[in-house]
């Protein structure tokens, strides 16, 4: 049943203290067909403020029947997007990409209304967002196969195709960008999509969706549906769908693979988890390496997949670099996510909060030192200390888990093959980050690490031209760069007879 268009907007301030004071209309409907309309159930779920624990309203979440509808609008676009000039999908991304800039503070503002993140880190989330969707409009008239010489009997090439329609998973700690990561390949290849977002954070997503059909997307090329695991179960289980890529955890991915190989075996790419080390060299600038330490755990609440949330410390600097950690920890200011000052706000959901808050239980248990941290922020939102836990051993759950918050362990190495055994024990392999100024030693412990992505005397360094995935349990396949393109295109080789000209 499609209701009225009145109830699937709702009219409200995005925040109260940003820079965005005037009223906007907040999409609350699923997206589908260029149009919002409410779920056939007429079910919503709350969405909450996580700064001020106060709800900020209700979203149409998608059933089954939803899900159906959305891949059948993506089916039938699929059958034109799919065999249009790839330039006219280019441009509908480039115009997308304008009109998310000329959104900016808007769209910014949504985000930390419903993430938490502080407004000055919203804004360049959104501005990355711009990137990423110009960077795939520039790809899309830019797909080759190749021509292979096969002898004067045939002609042989390669063509790269879409793939149909493709079913999208998104988490709640980047929701507008992972947006961006996931529409950019797949549409500028000509797929369609159906994309879940986070039940915690649907907002800012909608919101920019309501620029597609301005941006010149048909109907039915891009769909979003809100709702919880089990929306995400439907996509994940659906016969029509081609292809399913994901960003979460590593256990919900098991769950995605195994759906997709229970029905249609579609292709899959995941993003996963992490527990990525951050090594300091003692020929390192102690003084910028603490500082990309204090970047690489606690930028975003310590909700992201990458974070450096292990760092090893060679002997020599251990006690200055504890002490000089221990006092830049101490610095970051907690806080409303709208304040300019405001360098961590608050853990995206009271489930997110509660988890961290039980690894900090555990880790006290198992006998690790807090140096710093270790308890809840204020008594109003879902804020958390940044914390330092030291002494701790290789085999703590602390060490080992993933915590996804502000909470980082922190030990000390002797020699540089030591640590690369130290790095490389962990059931993931997202990324890694190295601080020293010996170009070699780099390059040598940089060959070594069994990670997606290296940083080195840098931290969380993203760019939208380079790939970003997974080793062992942290993923398969990479998003963003070149990479992408391939996940969401699939090879047809094509083989000419060429009769003898008599
Ligand atoms: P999940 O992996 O469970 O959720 C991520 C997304 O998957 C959400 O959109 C979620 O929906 C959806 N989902 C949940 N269950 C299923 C399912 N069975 N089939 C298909 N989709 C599903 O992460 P959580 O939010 O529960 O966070 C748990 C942990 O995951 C965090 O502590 C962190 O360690 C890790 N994580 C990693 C991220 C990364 O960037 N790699 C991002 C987020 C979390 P819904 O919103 O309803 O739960």
């Amino acid at each position: 049943m499609v209701m009225a268009e009145a109830t699937v907007m709702a009219t409200f301030t995005a925040t109260t203290v940003g820079t965005v004071r005037s009223r906007y209309e907040q999409p609350t409907g699923l997206f589908i067909n260029n149009e919002f309309i409410a779920s056939a159930s007429g079910k919503t779920f709350v969405v909450e403020n996580p700064a001020t624990e106060e709800k900020i309203c209700d979203v149409y979440e998608a059933a089954e029947a939803d899900v159906d509808a959305a891949v059948n609008a993506a089916e039938e676009a699929f059958k034109s997007w799919s065999a249009v000039d790839p330039s006219i999908r280019g441009r509908c991304l480039l115009k997308l990409a304008d009109l998310i800039e000329e959104n900016l503070e808007l769209l910014a503002s949504i985000e930390s209304s419903d993430n938490g993140k502080p407004l000055k880190l919203s804004r360049i989330d959104v501005g990355l967002v711009a990137n990423v969707l110009r960077n795939y409009g520039g790809w899309a008239d830019k797909i080759f196969g190749s021509v292979i010489d096969t002898g004067d009997t045939h002609f042989s090439y390669t063509k790269r195709e879409p793939l149909g329609v493709c079913g999208q998973i998104i988490p709640w700690n980047f929701p507008l960008l992972m947006w961006s990561w996931k529409i950019g390949p797949a549409v500028a290849t000509g797929n369609t999509i159906v994309l879940k977002t986070a039940e915690s954070t649907p907002l800012s997503a909608l919101v920019a969706s309501s620029f597609v059909k301005q941006a010149g997307f048909p109907p039915g090329v891009i769909n979003i549906v809100s709702g919880y695991g089990a929306t995400g179960q439907h996509i994940s289980n659906h016969m029509k769908i081609k292809k399913i890529a994901f960003t979460g955890s590593t256990a919900t991915g098991r769950h995605i693979m195994r759906a997709a190989a229970t029905s249609n075996l579609k292709k899959v790419t995941l993003e996963l988890g992490g527990k990525s080390p951050n090594i300091i060299f003692d020929d390192a600038d102690v003084e910028k390496a603490v500082e990309w330490a204090n970047t690489a755990i606690y930028f975003n609440s310590g909700e992201v997949c990458c974070a450096g949330s292990r760092i090893y410390v060679q002997e020599k600097i251990y006690d200055e670099v504890l002490a000089a950690f221990k006092k830049r920890a101490e610095q970051n200011v907690l806080g409303n996510p709208f304040h300019e000052d405001t360098f961590q706000g608050p853990q995206t959901s009271k489930l997110q909060f509660d988890r961290i808050m039980s690894f900090i239980e555990e880790g006290k248990r198992e006998g690790a030192t807090v140096i710093t941290g270790g308890t809840r922020y204020g008594d109003k939102g879902y804020f958390i200390n940044p914390t330092i836990f030291a002494d701790v051993t290789e085999d703590m759950n602390i060490v080992k888990e993933e915590i996804f918050g502000p909470v980082v362990t922190i030990s000390k190495f002797k020699t540089v093959e030591e640590v690369i055994n130290l790095a490389n024990d962990s059931q993931y392999g997202l990324a890694a980050g190295i601080h020293t100024t010996n170009i070699n030693k780099a390059h040598h412990v940089a060959n070594k690490l069994k990670a997606g992505t290296i940083w080195i005397n840098t931290y969380n360094d993203f760019h939208h031209q380079v790939p970003f995935g997974g080793f062992n349990q942290s993923g398969i396949g990479r998003e963003m760069g070149a990479e992408a393109l391939d996940n969401y295109t699939q090879v047809k080789a094509i083989r000419i007879a060429i009769g003898k000209d008599e």
